[in-house]
């Protein structure tokens, strides 16, 4: 009898995931309790994959021999507990792309920088010679690869949500950029259990697989001590040496000592800017390395790899005035990279829902670089509790237009508008997609 396969979710993942196992021969049925959207329900016809949505039908659902569960679904619902509580097996996409790959896997999370970080790495493999997807929470979903055109790399961005389900993955190669409290409510509000599911991405590592860390933070560093890790350890820092192995930074210059070799780049000539894309290059870089990926190719590479959409996005000037789109930092960590970065008066755009945010560590770039701070949330309490004895001028807003002007009216030629909110959008915005591109049109209109 063919194995029953049910998945929960009908987005990238669990679409990829049923055409996967379509492939596999296996009974599929998808399900979502939301609406799908048209585009997956077209791809789901066409490949006649039996689904429902705006429902789940337990009895369909607890007949599964094992069941896909897109990362969005949190273990809290009913239908999870059921799940489990009939014993039937959990997996997440990545475990089942991983299982039915002959690709290597460059896997690469943490907190902040996994989309920078991956589309890098992927870029520095341009001129590879073998077939390298690019995949996880970018683009077509790995499992879809995996069934359609299997690649012989991928480099994939995952989640802390995708290595809860994760039972025999291991990459080939891990990258975990840094660890900074973030979603907590999915991990009982506890740091550590968040802690321990990111490093779930070495957790079945083995000694000729390796682990790129950033050993200039703190809670990595605290937990590698207690849980060592299999696989060859590999680290980057701003501010440790490395003469063996591992990349760091000396006199504006990125160097990486790895095989006995060594490559040198010159912080200047990246692409990207600002102290976390130090980290992030050099994170990628020494994956590059252990591919053996050209030096010259590789600097070229990183030279030419410009910012994302939303993350230090360098909108452009009006009347002298910088604008700059970090709609992405959602948290304070990535705000503090991108304060950190500034060298000119900032006039900051910031607010929306705070996750618990702790501004403390802000305050010291705040007070030297902020001259206004213009809050665009329902809520802005919390900022002006942190912020209103340390920065001169403080404006509400709900409003991005509103908010534009405003910075736009407050602003001398020289200075710099940032939208980095440290706050997720969803009280004024649908996403902080929809939040960056309200600024750069607003922008547009000034
Ligand atoms: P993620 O995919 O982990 O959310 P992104 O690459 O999309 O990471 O970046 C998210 C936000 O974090 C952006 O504001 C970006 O400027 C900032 N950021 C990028 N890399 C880092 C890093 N290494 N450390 C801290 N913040 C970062």
């Amino acid at each position: 009898m063919n194995k029953k396969f049910v998945l929960l979710g009908g987005g990238e993942s669990g679409v990829g995931s049923a055409i996967l196992a379509k492939k596999l021969g296996y009974e599929v049925f998808l399900s979502d309790k939301g609406k799908i959207a048209e585009k997956y329900v077209n791809i789901l016809n066409e490949y006649e994959i039996p689904f429902e949505q705006g429902q789940h039908t337990t009895a369909k659902i607890l007949d599964a021999d094992e069941v896909m569960k897109s990362p969005g679904i949190a273990d809290k619902y009913e239908i999870i507990k059921q799940i489990k509580a009939q014993g039937i097996h959990i997996i997440s996409e990545i475990e089942f792309g991983f299982r039915h790959t002959k690709g290597q896997i460059i896997g690469i999370t943490g907190s902040n920088g996994k989309t920078t970080t991956t589309s890098l790495t992927h870029h520095l493999f341009r001129t590879y010679e073998k077939k390298v997807g690019l995949g996880g929470n970018i683009g077509i979903s790995f499992a879809r690869q995996v069934a359609e055109d299997d690649k012989d790399v991928y480099v994939l961005e995952i989640s802390s949500f995708q290595l809860d389900d994760i039972q025999a993955f291991h990459p080939h190669c891990a990258v975990l950029t840094n660890l900074s409290p973030d979603h907590l409510d999915r991990y009982d509000y506890k740091y550590e259990n968040y802690i321990a599911s990111k490093f779930n991405i070495t957790k079945n590592q083995t000694a000729s697989e390796f682990f790129v860390y950033n050993a200039d933070d703190i809670d990595t560093i605290k937990y590698l001590e207690k849980h060592p890790t299999q696989a060859r350890a590999i680290p980057f820092s701003y501010e440790k040496e490395f003469q063996e192995e591992g990349a760091f930074v000396k006199n504006n210059e990125i160097i990486i000592n790895l095989n006995k070799t060594q490559f040198i780049m010159s912080i200047n000539q990246l692409g990207i800017t600002g102290k976390h894309n130090v980290y992030n290059t050099m994170a990628a870089g020494i994956v590059g390395k252990l591919y053996d990926l050209r030096k010259e190719d590789m600097r070229e590479s990183m030279s030419d790899f410009n910012a994302l959409e939303h993350r230090m996005e360098r909108v452009g000037k009006v009347g002298g005035i910088e604008f700059i789109n970090d709609s992405k930092a959602t948290n304070v960590n990535s705000t503090w990279f991108a304060l950190e970065s500034m060298s000119k008066p900032v006039i900051w755009i910031a607010g929306g829902i705070d996750k618990g945010n702790d501004y403390e560590i802000l305050l010291p770039l705040v007070k030297k670089n902020v001259k206004a701070l213009i809050c665009l949330g329902t809520d802005n309490a919390p900022l002006h509790k942190a912020f209103s004895k340390h920065v001169d001028m403080i404006v509400n807003t709900t409003d991005m237009i509103e908010a534009v002007n405003i910075a736009y009216r407050l602003g001398n030629a020289g200075d710099v508008v940032l939208l980095s909110p440290a706050c997720a959008s969803f009280d004024l915005f649908e996403n902080y997609e929809d939040r960056g591109k309200k600024f750069k049109s607003a922008i547009r209109n000034l």
